[in-house]
């Protein structure tokens, strides 16, 4: 991602070249009016001349020039009714728009007029990486060492200390995202809160605190808050209730970035719209040439198509259809982008599109209408697609999925491994320990998946304590490294119930699209390698014997 100093002179070296090409657009116009009878084909030189006269309008304001975009579009509308009727201006017509051409020339001359531009830029989403590390401070070394484990292997990275002495200088040396601190230590009752009041007094943004105690009276809880501890955990310390604390503190698992289409045959506007949006944190990507949509599309995977209206050869509303007709792109939200002021058509594009936007679009106009569409869209997305205990795909989302990336991988001749995951012996964790400590194993391993896994791997759940992963562009040997790791760590996790800590393991097997081409047969044969691991005494992962090299 591009810093967003970077994305600032973009847009500025932008609006200059856009500016420096104004003058010559206009006058091109100009002559091209001048020789309209002259024309082996004045109709179709028509045509040229309000698509030009129609890509300023909608492009000037967008750039800083409001007043020459205003003019544009006042040319652009009395010259449409030449091109509805199919009728050519005669030469006291011709007159009139060479004087409006003449005025726009002027207008160039007189540079940007929109201050709105200069106002500061929408704040940038921070993408800085939070979270990395924790203090904690814990006079049993033992316990110490073992909670800084326990959250490496979450990802996080955690350094223990057991004097306030030792982890004052360290927070001195090194500021870390949040302090883990024990309350009751030999050096006193309320050794934790002490330390933590005098850490944090005088601090603007003072460092987050967790604190962990065996004893759970009022006033060691009223000290915590005061102190200002954000959770208080009792000992024996919970690893997936301070993992889900330290989260909450973190946000360490980032939203992903909105992911944006954008379609214009207009390259410098395209280009803005998407540094803008870049600039908000977002992903995005231009096509200038629709008949690519599809392709494109199963690429980029948009939440949001940003569709011109008006295209060479073919209209917004013609794209949007094609689109709609795709059954995995019914509901993606599109927002058209147009000179358009005709309610009648602006209504009837709306069949099809979400929004309609009309040029000029201001920055914040086009954030916003882009920010809350997705927002929603995600959240529709997540009740539909979603399992709600853990957020994981469903399962019949993971086969869609699994459909496309197999179709898209296939394509490109490029390998996708599928895995299936099935925690072992889980009906007896479920009657020792009851569903709710059931439940937290679930979400444990599926957070260990989301933090471990790539952005662009599927992960669903198929409901019960069964797992499926789709990970494309992956050799079943990489994918084979990749769950072992994965496995070997979510066995050394341990849970607490009531004082009582134990692990869980998964099994897990593989299959290669190389070798099962189609969705149902691949699916199969992962599942029949995950039975070979069961057989073979679970806690281990299979490679299907045809996918061994
Ligand atoms: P194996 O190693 O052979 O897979 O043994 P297992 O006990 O894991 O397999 P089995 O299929 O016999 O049991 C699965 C158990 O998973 C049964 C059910 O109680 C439990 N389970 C299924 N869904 C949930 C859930 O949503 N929450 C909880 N807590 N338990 C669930
Ligand atoms: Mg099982
Ligand atoms: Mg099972």
């Amino acid at each position: 991602m591009l810093e967003s100093d970077e994305i600032q002179r973009q847009l500025e070296s932008l609006k200059k070249a856009y500016a420096a090409t104004l003058v010559e657009r206009v006058e091109e116009i100009i002559s091209a009016l001048k020789e309209l009878h002259e024309q082996d084909d004045p109709h179709e030189c028509l045509q040229e001349i309000f698509r030009q006269i129609h890509s300023l309008s909608g492009s000037a304001g967008t750039f800083g020039f409001n007043s020459l975009g205003e003019q544009a579009r006042q040319l652009e509308l009395s010259l449409n009714e030449y091109l509805q009727q199919e009728k050519l201006p005669d030469s006291k017509a011709i007159a009139y728009f060479n004087s409006g051409l003449q005025k726009l020339l002027n207008l160039v001359t007189q540079g940007p007029d929109n201050d709105e531009l200069d106002e500061p830029r929408p704040k940038q989403l921070t993408d800085k990486e939070t979270g990395r590390l924790f203090y904690i401070y814990e006079d049993d070394e033992e316990h110490g060492r073992n909670l800084c484990l326990h959250l490496s292997h979450y990802g996080f990275e955690a350094r223990t200390f057991h004097t306030t002495e030792a982890i004052r200088s360290a927070i001195k040396q090194q500021r870390p995202d949040a302090l883990i601190l024990d309350i009751m230590t030999p050096e006193g009752p309320l050794a934790g809160t002490e330390l933590a009041a005098s850490v944090r007094q005088d601090d603007d943004t003072p460092i987050p605190v967790i604190f962990t105690s065996g004893i759970n009276t009022w006033e060691s809880r009223l000290a915590a808050v005061r102190a200002g501890g954000t959770a208080y955990i009792i000992k024996p310390v919970d690893i997936a209730l301070l993992v889900e604390s330290l989260d909450r503190i973190t946000l360490r698992i980032k939203a992903e970035p909105y992911r944006v289409l954008i379609v214009d045959d207009a390259t410098e506007l395209a280009q803005h719209y998407s540094l803008v949006l870049r600039q908000r944190g977002m992903h995005t990507e231009i096509l200038t040439e629709p008949t690519e949509i599809l392709t494109r599309m199963e690429d980029v995977k948009p939440e949001l198509i940003l569709l011109d209206f008006y295209l060479p050869g073919i209209t917004g509303l013609e794209i949007a259809r094609v689109i709609r007709q795709h059954h995995n792109y019914f509901s993606t939200p599109i927002v058209f982008l147009s000179t358009e002021t005709n309610l009648n058509i602006q209504l009837n594009a709306l069949q099809q599109g979400d929004e309609f936007l009309e040029k000029p679009i201001s920055d914040a106009q086009l954030i916003s209408a882009v920010e809350s569409r997705i927002e929603r869209a995600r959240a529709l997305n997540q009740l539909m697609y979603h399992d709600s205990l853990t957020g994981l795909l469903n399962q019949l989302t993971l086969k869609r999925r699994l459909e496309t990336e197999l179709a898209r991988c296939q394509r490109q001749n490029s390998p996708l491994s599928y895995l299936m995951l099935d925690i072992d012996l889980f009906k007896q964790v479920n009657d020792q320990y009851g569903h709710v400590v059931g439940d937290q194993v679930l979400k444990s391993l599926a957070r260990l998946l989301k933090e471990r896994l790539r952005r662009t791997d599927h992960i669903g759940r198929y409901g019960g304590e069964e797992f499926g992963i789709i990970m494309p562009d992956t050799e079943p040997q990489i994918a084979l490294d990749i769950i072992e790791h994965i496995r070997k760590h979510f066995a050394e996790l341990s849970f607490q119930k009531k004082g009582q800590s134990f692990n869980c393991s998964f099994s897990a097997g593989i299959a290669c699209s190389r070798e099962f081409k189609q969705e149902k047969s691949i699916i199969e044969a992962a599942d029949s390698a995950l039975y070979e691991s069961k057989d073979k005494g679970r806690n281990q992962t299979t490679l299907h014997q045809k996918c061994l090299p």
